[in-house]
């Protein structure tokens, strides 16, 4: 027979796991609506921490933390003084500085490295009353595609399957922010704050069935957030929906007087660009994205999204980037090189790790080889070669000169178009360690996200479809400089013609 206790507490736990269900958007509304409490969200997605820990996303939890900060949210919402996103329960990508919270962007080398200032981005996510369950695991300095670079150890895909840590094939997240999207695909985090260098919201998005996006360089501070390749590196949210994502941009935008290449620009209000209208907006089709090798669901997915937009009120026009094939070659010379410098200041003396040397010198060599990684170590070594004198024009200028070009073709194509349309990556997620020997082939993972980064542009990829095998695939949307407004727009027009919501086998 079963008691009455356990009657209500089989209830409250089938509650407790409905409220993770819930988006961004659907979660705020229950709390101002007073349907459920910010302690009872941040208690459905502690317990949602515990059920997921097998796939690795947590490097650390702030369970405690989390409480604290939703009793302060109650108070709000119960005196009508809640903030926009008050209560809403982050997971952070260990890239982002966070006060008094270990932060290691995943590697040995800043272990024991608790920071004494938090990052603007997420600062102001606290400000605008969110709350923080963790920092999510990542690719070394943010280098990779597949989170399998990181010192605390690969992340598991939730979509691997019913049993991910059991399974004989266990698929990456994607990388670089691949806890992050592990974490928010699995209900393990509403959204969580990412950063993008080469595609690290956009790839690991695609492969989990979520919709992340890149800001133009420029629009939210880099302030705070440990520096990959400061040219290109951007924050940007990882979430379930296109209004989730803008929701989440909306308080993490802005200009920052601590980050000089913050620009000042008042930060629009991203809910009201979501008309869902498309009607007279020109959609390009960059000829040169059908590249050799991609499978044709990729091809038949994107097809069916420019059809659905077409279908919707846009034009379909047809556009051309013709230097698309050197921007993965240059963001190799030129991400290397910027980190090649920004890694520098990893010497033992001011954070982390310290493995002793005598004289000082070998105490630098011995701290950064036990400290950085594989993949890290290769980066270190291309930028300082092609920094190095005479090397540096035949192969950094020359970079930063196919750059500009990259560049000069989308403002080119966006005199005939309004927003681009294209694959968010070249496949599915791939198993663990099946890239591994083969650099160039991981690094073939963002030949469609790259060049935005190049170009510094806006980049949105959402959840298309699932492939033959069962596994999310994306799509991506490129804006003008700015105009994450319209990307979003488009997203949110998109989204609802799709129709699509992805849920992995696997989630809390
Ligand atoms: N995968 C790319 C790289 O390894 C991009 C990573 C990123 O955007 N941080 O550099």
């Amino acid at each position: 027979m079963i008691q009455g206790s356990e009657i209500s507490h089989q209830k409250s736990e089938k509650n407790m796991a409905s409220l993770t269900e819930l988006s961004l958007a659907e979660a705020l509304d229950g709390m101002r609506a007073k349907r459920f409490s910010a302690t009872e969200l941040v208690r459905a997605y502690i317990a949602a921490q515990e059920t997921c820990r097998p796939l690795n996303a947590y490097v650390v939890e702030t369970p405690e933390l989390a409480l604290e900060k939703a009793k302060e949210s109650d108070a709000r919402y119960a005196k009508g003084t809640a903030r926009p996103l008050e209560g809403a329960p982050l997971g952070v990508k260990d890239l982002f500085c966070t006060k008094g919270v270990p932060t290691t962007a995943g590697s040995r080398i800043l272990k024991g490295f608790t920071p004494a200032y938090e990052s603007t981005v997420t600062a102001r996510l606290w400000h605008d009353g969110a709350l923080m369950l963790g920092k999510l695991g990542m690719d070394e300095f943010a280098m990779g595609s597949s989170n399998t670079t990181s010192a605390c150890g690969p992340v598991i895909n939730p979509w691997t399957g019913p049993d991910p840590a059991n399974a004989s094939r266990k698929l990456v997240p994607g990388g670089s922010s691949g806890g992050a999207a592990a974490a928010v695909a699995a209900r393990a985090a509403i959204a969580a704050p990412g950063t993008d260098t080469g595609g690290s919201i956009r790839q690991p998005a695609a492969l989990c069935g979520l919709t992340g996006i890149k800001p133009t360089y420029g629009r939210c501070s880099r302030w705070g957030i440990v520096a990959f390749a400061s040219s290109l590196d951007q924050a940007g949210p990882v979430a379930r929906d296109v209004k989730d994502a803008a929701l989440m941009l909306r308080s993490m935008a802005g200009h920052d007087p601590k980050d000089s290449t913050s620009v000042q620009r008042g930060v629009p209000d991203y809910l009201a660009a979501l008309t869902g209208e498309v009607g007279g907006l020109r959609v390009g089709i960059p000829r040169e994205y059908r590249v050799d090798g991609m499978p044709g669901e990729i091809g038949d997915l994107w097809e069916r999204g420019a059809k659905l937009l077409e279908e919707a009120g846009a034009e379909v026009v047809e556009i051309s980037l013709p230097h698309t094939k050197y921007a993965l070659p240059a963001y190799y010379i030129v991400a290397p090189a910027e980190a090649s410098s920004n890694l520098a200041r990893y010497d033992g003396v001011r954070y982390g790790l310290r493995v002793p040397g005598r004289p000082v010198q070998e105490m630098y060599e011995n701290t950064r080889a036990a400290g950085f990684g594989r993949e890290v170590r290769r980066r270190v070594l291309i930028g300082t070669y092609v920094l190095s004198a005479g090397y540096y024009d035949a192969y950094y200028l020359k970079a930063q000169k196919v750059r500009t070009r990259i560049a000069g073709d989308f403002a080119q194509a966006f005199k005939t178009c309004d927003v681009i349309l294209t694959p968010a990556t070249p496949g599915e997620a791939f198993a663990i360690g099946e890239k591994e020997d083969d650099p160039v082939k991981m690094w073939l993972e963002d030949v469609f996200t790259v060049p935005v980064n190049m170009a510094g542009l806006p980049g949105l990829s959402l959840p298309a479809g699932l492939s033959k095998n069962g596994l999310p695939l994306g799509l991506q949307l490129i804006g003008r400089p700015f105009d994450e407004e319209t990307v979003l727009r488009v997203g949110g027009a998109l989204e609802n013609a799709i129709g699509f919501r992805a849920v992995p086998p696997f989630h809390a």
